[in-house]
């Protein structure tokens, strides 16, 4: 069987939700957060396809120096600093930001006689990095005393998508190491930037915002209208079948019809990326139409309801999400999961368009 399973990935899409989060945001810089291939979509297509951002946020160096080779020279900056002590030096040469987050890495700084700019990371409440607020004020004058640039001070929300909770606990913690330093600050992610605009600082952290994903999906109240889906995973039906009233269908026999049903059978599968986890009645789109999912879902295939579609036929396609009127956001929902597990999750071997 031929492949038929793709993704689809929109810049001009991309582009567009970038100027409208910078449209939103005139007072402060909108760092593109690229960590994770550029959340599935692709590393170096997602920062070519915006030299006008302020800035470049990841994880990992090579990533940073696979942009820098690619002769981008937009401000990065390395979300978690260093894991070894040897990257300082790199993170000097190639001009990164870095995010100083622990003792260890202080230790590191202190060895390496790198003038680095620098954000010191204070935690306020994910328990993961950072110093605490506390003790912000001493690190911030050893770095300068070091001859490093502190650029300001960073945390980051563990709780931010959950409007359930306030942001006044963290923001108390981080608003003390702020008032002590005088130093700007980056805070917000995409749900903080979205719900509470005194987090916004120096920089925001964009990255689900600029690929469509609302972090309170299903909640829309706090959602920026006219963002537009970046990435869609499309598929052909590669057969249709019929199923009587009684009969199953896949693996498991876990759909049973009750009537006499119309099936189409969609060449993709979880060994794309689509997640095994969604739950039959998942829609997909056909010519425009929602139709449900039926069974589990394969490595391979999937099967859908075309029982009010007899028009539609082998070679097909299928939009399995990234459509306006099906975000990958609902998908995810129905899987118990966020968006960005989906998107990260696409396997590699699946062929990429960009338009
Ligand atoms: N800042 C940091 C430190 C992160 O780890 C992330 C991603 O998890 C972001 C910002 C961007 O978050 P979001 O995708 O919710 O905008």
């Amino acid at each position: 069987m031929t492949r038929t399973a793709y993704a689809e990935i929109n810049l001009h899409a991309l582009r567009h939700n970038y100027a409208l989060a910078k449209r939103q945001l005139p007072h402060t810089h909108v760092w593109a957060v690229v960590k994770s291939n550029g959340y599935g979509h692709g590393l170096l297509r997602v920062a070519q396809a915006l030299p006008e951002a302020d800035g470049f946020a990841l994880i990992n160096l090579e990533d940073a120096l696979a942009l820098r080779h690619a002769g981008i020279q937009s401000r990065i900056l390395l979300l978690e600093g260093a894991i070894e002590a040897r990257e300082l030096e790199e993170a000097a040469a190639w001009q990164l930001d870095v995010v100083l987050r622990s003792e260890h890495q202080l230790q590191w700084l202190r060895a390496c006689g790198q003038r680095l700019r620098v954000w010191v990371k204070v935690n306020t409440g994910m328990n993961r990095f950072g110093f605490v607020p506390e003790r912000a004020i001493e690190v911030v004058n050893e770095v300068r005393a070091l001859g490093c640039e502190v650029a300001g001070l960073m945390t980051h929300f563990a709780c931010a998508d959950d409007l359930a909770i306030k942001l006044d606990a963290p923001w108390q913690r981080f608003m003390q190491a702020v008032d002590a330093t005088g130093l700007p600050f980056t805070a917000a992610n995409s749900a903080a930037t979205l719900r509470a605009g005194f987090t916004h600082g120096a920089a925001v952290r964009l990255g689900g915002l600029l690929y469509n994903n609302n972090p309170f999906y299903p909640d829309t109240s706090l959602w920026l209208q006219g963002l537009r889906p970046v990435m869609r995973f499309a598929a052909r039906i590669v057969h249709t079948s019929e199923l009587q009233a009684g009969e199953s269908i896949g693996y498991g026999a876990a759909y049973t019809a009750e009537r006499p049903m119309r099936i189409g059978i969609v060449g993709a599968g979880y060994g794309d990326g689509y997640p095994r986890a969604a739950p039959s009645g998942t829609p997909v789109l056909v010519n425009g139409c929602r139709v449900p999912l039926l069974g589990r879902v394969a490595m391979n295939v999937l099967a859908i309801d075309l029982s009010q579609h007899p028009q539609v036929d082998i070679g097909d396609e299928v939009t399995l999400w990234g459509d306006p009127a099906l975000p990958c956001d609902e998908i995810a929902w129905r899987c118990g999961t966020i968006s960005e597990e989906l998107q990260c999750a696409l396997t590699s071997r699946l062929p990429i368009r960009q338009i």
